[in-house]
């Protein structure tokens, strides 16, 4: 089925369950069994639909979603996101040195959420798209999977330069090595 369809799909389903707690299998069948309906799913939260999971609401399990409210009934709500470019995409990345910025796992790191697979990056916005925020490279940063999906909702701040500095000189030599390794390969002094 068509991105148009999966997204219909799961727009009409979710319509008619104001406030019903529906689970993922039935949100993939809504979406026309498209593999991507969890895609689908965050770009409806991202045009202001109130769907929560578990990680907004203590009474739902993994797995388990509702549509709080009424959808908005703006054109804005309904338009469809354009995909980021190609090019903003690998600007964004290179700038965030291939970093999520919110939990800081790089790219091709050991994913703990998802044993036996890799960290992979997605481009998110700073200022959610349902307020406004546009496809800028200012509005714009790396995010893994799992802080794009909002699974670790915790906003976290930058580590600090001293509890940084610190933290290193605490740390194992193999690992010192292997923050300078990376840092030379970021600033390309490799
Ligand atoms: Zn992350």
């Amino acid at each position: 089925m068509s991105r148009v369809g999966s997204k219909q799909g799961l727009r009409e389903f979710l319509c008619k369950r104001v406030g019903v707690v529906v689970s993922s299998a039935e949100l993939q069948q809504a979406a026309g069994g498209a593999v991507e309906w969890a895609r689908r799913l965050r770009e409806l939260r991202e045009a202001g639909w109130a769907i929560r999971s578990h990680n907004d609401r203590a009474d739902l399990k993994p797995g388990e979603y509702v549509l709080a409210e009424e959808p908005p009934k703006s054109a804005q709500a309904y338009a469809f996101s354009r995909p980021i470019s190609k090019r903003i995409r690998a600007q964004v990345l290179e700038r965030n040195g291939y970093t999520c910025q919110m939990c800081g796992a790089a790219a091709g790191d050991p994913d703990n959420q998802n044993p036996g697979r890799t960290v992979r990056l997605h481009i998110g916005h700073i200022v959610d798209r349902s307020y406004g925020g546009k496809d800028e490279l200012s509005n714009l940063r790396a995010l893994c999977s799992a802080c794009n999906q909002g699974a670790k909702n915790i906003v976290q701040e930058p580590p600090r330069r001293v509890w940084l500095l610190t933290q290193l000189r605490r740390a194992a030599i193999d690992d010192q090595r292997a923050a300078l390794q990376w840092l030379k390969q970021k600033f390309g002094e490799d």
